[in-house]
């Protein structure tokens, strides 16, 4: 049950580093102790919505997901593990974020918090495709280990990129490179010697597509923008965001299922 909170703040009133949105107008969270931060959890505010939209995921993911990854009928039970941290680490960082942004500490605290975020979001796109690499490439194990020695480092590249990034859209393209990557995957897997599942190609593309619609989403602040101060506590942009993200992740959950039962029966052509 909901109880009462502190008296919450309009826009103009909350500290600079918080006025991210300027077209959510109330229901701002006073600067708050840790142990405040914490109590918010239980009444209404404008980052209720996020916390919960990816809250509720992390515990469900967590406890559900160890159920249907098929740890001890894959020779690789690494590309298991990978999987499952891959599909627990954007909520992780994101609801530490959320809960404890109007922190006393102020802009220090919040800065480290918007990098942790986003080093989950980096850690989804990182774990979650050495799966895809490694299966794609399976025939050509040379080129195997290559590719996710690149990607590997291509990614060190994007979380220094998206940890530093200063804007929506500087920390979006931070994943170009990650993303070309995964592309040019796709495409070996169509028109080249790539292998997998033929239903996990499918099931990625739209995985990598919800992803960039709700980084978009978030950056045009879309529906907020069109009625400023209607979507304060509910259904803005940065909730539509959250909910596409882990529409995304159970994408890649599938995908991976399906190309992971596939790697048992597949042989390798020999020469
Ligand atoms: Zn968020």
């Amino acid at each position: 049950m909901l109880h009462k909170g502190p008296r919450l703040l309009e826009l103009a009133k909350t500290p600079s580093h918080l006025q991210f949105n300027k077209f959510v107008l109330t229901g701002y969270r006073p600067v708050s102790t840790a142990q405040e931060c914490l109590r918010s959890l239980f009444y209404m505010h404008n980052e209720l919505g996020n916390i919960y939209t990816h809250g509720i995921p992390f515990f469900l993911f967590l406890v559900l997901l160890p159920f249907s990854i098929p740890w001890m009928e894959v020779d690789s039970t690494w590309l298991c593990v990978a999987h499952y941290l891959a599909c627990l680490s954007p909520t992780v960082g994101s609801v530490l974020y959320h809960v404890f942004m109007n922190h006393v500490g102020g802009e220090h605290v919040y800065d480290t918090l918007l990098s942790l975020d986003m080093f989950g979001v980096c850690l989804v796109n990182t774990l979650g495709a050495l799966p895809i690499i490694h299966i794609t490439l399976l025939c050509f194990p040379g080129l195997q280990r290559a590719a996710l020695l690149v990607y590997v480092l291509l990614s060190s590249y994007g979380i220094y990129c998206a940890t530093t990034a200063r804007t929506n859209v500087l920390r979006l393209r931070a994943f170009v490179w990650q993303g070309l990557f995964r592309f040019s995957l796709f495409l070996f897997r169509v028109f080249g010697s790539g292998v997998g599942s033929p239903n996990s190609l499918r099931l990625f593309v739209i995985m990598d597509s919800l992803a960039v619609l709700g980084g978009v989403v978030n950056i045009v602040q879309i529906p907020e923008r069109f009625s400023p101060g209607l979507f304060d506590n509910w259904g803005n942009s940065h909730q539509i965001m959250h909910i596409m993200v882990i529409c995304s992740i159970i994408y890649l959950h599938w995908g991976t299922l399906e190309d992971l039962a596939w790697i048992k029966s597949y042989q390798c052509p020999t020469e």
